[in-house]
Order: C-alpha cells, then sequence, then structure tokens
C-alpha cells in the first residue's frame, strides 16, 4: 500500500487502476546485423498505423464540439506523406545499417531542430507536432500503445506528470473518473478541467511511483492518493465514496432552487465552462448563467485562428444552453505560458509577466476584431457581455473600449445585426487594478474578481507550481483586502461585481463573501450544488461581521480557523 499526498483539487472519491501517461519513450532498441528489408517493411507498417491511428483520432473528434480542433492531426498526416522526411528514414534504413527506430529517431531529431532554429515563430511551433510524430511512429516500432486520452474504452484513474489542455480535449468522465498529476496547484489546469468534469483531482504530488493498472483511492478531499490499498482500506472508501456520491445527488436533486439566503439575499450562482460540453453540464447544475466563458477552447490544437463566423456560432451554441440568462465571455486569454500553435508569440523569460492576454490581442486585430464582431453579432438577441482579462493599467481597459465601440459603430453602419450598447467589463485579477478599483469602476460597466491570478500576483506565487501552493492562498489577509476593495469600489460607482476565481467555488470563503455583500459567484459547474446549499443556510447579516474579523487577522490559517468554526455552527452535516 502506497500513499501519495498532494494537493486537493477537486472534491470526490474515485477508486479505479491507474493509467499512467507517459510521453516519455524508453531507450530506443540497438540493433546489430540489420535486415534492411525488414526494417522498411517495418517502418511502412507503422506509417500505416499511425496513419489509421490519426485517422481515427479525427473521426472520433469530428462528432464533438473541437470539430475544427483537429489541425495538428493534419499536420501531422501531411508529414507522414512527406517525401523528404520519409526518404531520409528509408535511406539511413539502406544505406546505413540502421534500424527503423534508430532512422526515424534520427530524421525525426534532425527536422525537429530545423524547424525551432526558424526565425518564423509559427513554423517553430510545428516542431512540437514533428516531434510527436516521431514519438507516434516509435512507439508503435516498439510496440507501445499510442496514447489518446480521448479514446479511452475503461474508466481508469488518469496518473501524470501533467496536463495541458491539448491532453485533455475529449475527455469523459466516465472513462476518466480521477486525475493525479506529479506538479500543478488548485488553480493550474489540471485543477480547472477536473473541476469542470465533476471528477476528483489531486496534483502537486511529487513522484508518481505507481504500476500501471494498480487499484488507486484517490480522495480529492482530502488530497490522499492510495495506490494497491489493503482489503480494509478499500472497503473503507467504497462506503466514504458511496456516502459522499449521496450526499451530491441529494445537493444536485436541489440544485435548480434560487440561491437565497435565509434572510432573503438573492445570489447568482453562475458557472465558468469552457466549450458547450460544460456549458451543459452547468445548465444541469442550476447555474444562473454564465460568468466566464473561457474563449480559449476555440483556439486550441489548431493551426489555423477560427473566423467570425466560427466564433458566433461558439457563443450562440453556448448562451443557448442557458436560454434567458446573461452570459460573459473573456476574450482570448493567451500567451506566455499558454501557448496558443496559430499564434505567434515569441519566446520570453518570464511569461506569467509577459505580452499576454489583453496586451497581445490590442496589438492583433487579427485576433481581437473577429472575436469582438462575434460577440457583438451573438449580443444583438442574448445578454452576452465582453470582459477583458488581466487588465493592469486603465489605458488598456479605454484602448479596449474605443477598439470595441469603433468595431460596434462600423458594423452598424453595415447594416449588420449587433447588440443597443456593448456592456464591457474587467478581470480585476492584478493586484494594480485591484488597488486602483474606483478608478476602474467609473469607466468598466462590471467587474469580475479573479482569485486565481490575483493570488499568484499579489504574493508572488507561481499558480502552476506546487511548491508555493501554500503561499497562493485566496485566504490570505492581503488578498481579501483586495476583494474586499474591489467590491466596495464597485458597490459605490454603482455596477456589478462578480467573482470567477476558484475562491467563488469553494465554500470556506461562503460566509466571508456574502459578508462582503458579493452578489455574484461564478464557478465550476460542479460546486454550485455544494454552494448554493451553503447559501441558502447562511443568514447574510450573521456573515457581515466575519469581515472586519478576517481583514484584521495576521495570516490565512488565523482566516481559515475563523471560517471553519463559522461553517461548523450554521451549516447543518449530512
Ligand atoms: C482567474 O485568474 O481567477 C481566472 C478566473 O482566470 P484563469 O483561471 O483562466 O486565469
Ligand atoms: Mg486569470
Amino acid at each position: 500500500m502506497k500513499r501519495l499526498q498532494g494537493i486537493a483539487a477537486s472534491n470526490g472519491i474515485a477508486i479505479g487502476p491507474a493509467f499512467l501517461y507517459r510521453v516519455e519513450l524508453p531507450d530506443l532498441p540497438v540493433a546489430s546485423d540489420v535486415d534492411a528489408a525488414a526494417e522498411l517493411e517495418r517502418f511502412e507498417q507503422s506509417v500505416s498505423a499511425v496513419r489509421a491511428h490519426l485517422d481515427a483520432i479525427e473521426e472520433r473528434k469530428r462528432g464533438q464540439l473541437h470539430a475544427d480542433n483537429f489541425e495538428i492531426l493534419e499536420v501531422q498526416k501531411e508529414l507522414l506523406a512527406d517525401e523528404e522526411y520519409g526518404g531520409q528514414i528509408r535511406n539511413r534504413i539502406e544505406h546505413k545499417g540502421l534500424n527503423a527506430e534508430a532512422a526515424v529517431h534520427e530524421v525525426t531529431e534532425i527536422v525537429v531542430a530545423e524547424f525551432s532554429a526558424l526565425e518564423d515563430e509559427y513554423f517553430r511551433q510545428r516542431a512540437a507536432d514533428v516531434a510527436d510524430l516521431g514519438s507516434r511512429l516509435l512507439r508503435n516500432l516498439m510496440g507501445i500503445a499510442d496514447v489518446d486520452l480521448s479514446g479511452l474504452s475503461e474508466p481508469v484513474v488518469l496518473m501524470a506528470h501533467d496536463l495541458s489542455p491539448s491532453d485533455t480535449i475529449g475527455l469523459e468522465a466516465d472513462k476518466v473518473v480521477a486525475m493525479c498529476t506529479e506538479v500543478g496547484s488548485a488553480t493550474s489546469h489540471t485543477a480547472i478541467v477536473a473541476r469542470s468534469m465533476g471528477i476528483p483531482a489531486l496534483v502537486g504530488v511529487g513522484t508518481i511511483d505507481v504500476s500501471d493498472g494498480a487499484t488507486v483511492i484517490l480522495d480529492g478531499n482530502e488530497g490522499l492518493c492510495i495506490a494497491d490499498p489493503d482489503e480494509s482500506t478499500l472497503q473503507e472508501y467504497r462506503s466514504r465514496k458511496e456516502h459522499d456520491e449521496e450526499r451530491r445527488e441529494k445537493l444536485l436533486r436541489m440544485a435548480d432552487k434560487p440561491a437565497r439566503t435565509p434572510d432573503g439575499v438573492h445570489v447568482h450562482c453562475v458557472a465558468n465552462v469552457g466549450g458547450l460540453e460544460s456549458a451543459r453540464s452547468a445548465a444541469k447544475r442550476g447555474a444562473d448563467g454564465i460568468g466566464l466563458l473561457r474563449s480559449e477552447f476555440l483556439f486550441l490544437e489548431r493551426s489555423t485562428l477560427p473566423d467570425e463566423d466560427e466564433q458566433y456560432a461558439a457563443y450562440t451554441g453556448i448562451a443557448d444552453c442557458l436560454p434567458g440568462t446573461h452570459v460573459v465571455v473573456r476574450t482570448l486569454d493567451v500567451g506566455g505560458d499558454k501557448p496558443v500553435p496559430a499564434i505567434r508569440i515569441p519566446k520570453e523569460e518570464n511569461p506569467f509577466l509577459g505580452h499576454r492576454a489583453i496586451r497581445l490581442t490590442l496589438e492583433q486585430d487579427s485576433l481581437f476584431f473577429p472575436q469582438i464582431r462575434a460577440l457583438l453579432r451573438s449580443a444583438a438577441d442574448r445578454d452576452i457581455q465582453i470582459m477583458i482579462p488581466f487588465v493592469s493599467t486603465l489605458s488598456e481597459l479605454r484602448e479596449a473600449r474605443e477598439k470595441i465601440l469603433q468595431i460596434h459603430e462600423s458594423m452598424k453602419a453595415e447594416e449588420i445585426p449587433v447588440c443597443d450598447t456593448p456592456k464591457i467589463g474587467i478581470m480585476v485579477e492584478i493586484p494594480s487594478a485591484a488597488i486602483m478599483a474606483d478608478v476602474f469602476a467609473r469607466e468598466a460597466d462590471f467587474f469580475s474578481i479573479g482569485t486565481n491570478d490575483l493570488c499568484q500576483y499579489t504574493m508572488a506565487a507561481d499558480r502552476t507550481n506546487a511548491k508555493v501552493a501554500d503561499r497562493a492562498d485566496f485566504l490570505d489577509p492581503a488578498v481579501l483586502r483586495l476583494i474586499k476593495r474591489s467590491i466596495d469600489a464597485a458597490d459605490t460607482a454603482g455596477i456589478p461585481v462578480a467573482m470567477c476565481g476558484e475562491m467563488a467555488g469553494s465554500v470556506i470563503a461562503t460566509p466571508l463573501l456574502l459578508g462582503m455583500g458579493l452578489k455574484e459567484f461564478s464557478m465550476s459547474a460542479s460546486q454550485l450544488p455544494e454552494v448554493k446549499d451553503a447559501i441558502r443556510q447562511l443568514n447574510s447579516s450573521e456573515c457581515r461581521p466575519l469581515v472586519e474579523a478576517c481583514l484584521d487577522c495576521d495570516t490565512a490559517s488565523q482566516v481559515r480557523g475563523i471560517l471553519q468554526d463559522f461553517l461548523e455552527s450554521r451549516l447543518r452535516r449530512s
């Protein structure tokens, strides 16, 4: 029995076989006395097998939301058919006495190096696609199953060093019952995806020393993973899991009821979504709207940009999952550590502090214009609002607003149906915006507080680094003061303020946020039933005194203690 302790990133308990998602390959087989004809034959067979595999993935993805997000597969298929690439490999087998593995490896390395050395960022980024194709061929030659996480057939606990947005595209909750990663924090990509899928997750566990297929218990409530459990531990967790699921089902049955405190404060509980699937799941879990649509999902795993019509179809399709509610769409939030193949972003020394999000899109009309046009069209007959991410100075908001209004005017002149007045808000996720919240509130139509980044930048703690995750605590009084300041500034200016960082979906923070007067909580769909249930039990007048008590604390752990005691005395046990 082995225990891995990590950061509890998504609630729930799962039990299943470990599926180790390792991208690294074992050492290549060394061969002497190579039979060139046989090796050529093996190479040709691996080309056919990989092509069939790529076709199969493409076919499977075609029916899904990310219908156009398979261009990387197309690039790989083109390379597979490329005379130069295949020719060099065959040449090494025939004339240099290499086996198929060595030849594929050698040629792939050369091509990757050539692409990586190119000036053009777009082609430089193609190097990763070439490397990926090479490893698909090598896997096939070495008899290692090619990993396509969207094609898993049995339910598994997915264990990996880390998971990128492209790894997680197409994952299904009935196939991946839980996730566990060696690195990451509660606001890293894996955590956000797991919460949106409603499956338990554990991140930042350090080295995963578990065998493929081993039985694994993953407790996302306690931040614990147990591999090869003995019978009594297994029994204990089976009954905990059953109890946990019963509780969730009970909450889910009440999810549609409004989140009104016993003393009559109505709170909007809306969802953070990253595509059509999560919007559907939000609708089933009682979302009163969408408080954050992360539009990046449209730009992943493809080498071209989505055009205006495609974006229009995506935004309206998502909004129509929750008719009659409001939908806040965040403009593209990429750059630095969030690469998108179709966008040329030079490598940066410090990507978290770099040329990203609104800083990037304001400079590239080919990104900003089609997105804004699609949003203004979508808003013609729906309540779709535009949210600007990563705003650090007022001039960014002004420039974005001016551009949006110009686009709006020109569309009206073209007689394209658009909304009467665009609603343009900002993410308050950089300390400078929170500090200057009173000034921003005069020019923004709404605020949404992004605590994931607000914590990262206030506490100088990289949100993807498990080693500093304890510093990036949203209950730190420094962060709380900025949140309070932002809510107060919005209230004074009379503009709506929401919170869309992960804090909004954490019950520990619910009484404090109610006490601060927050009226819109936007969270992963899986958190909605639980947060709504807590709100229905908490009197806002009793929550108010918590604000001063927490803001006066010296440390996050003191704040946590106050809130835990309060919740224990107010929430019924289940
Ligand atoms: C945030 O920063 O709090 C946020 C909601 O945005 P993201 O997690 O996508 O950076
Ligand atoms: Mg953010």
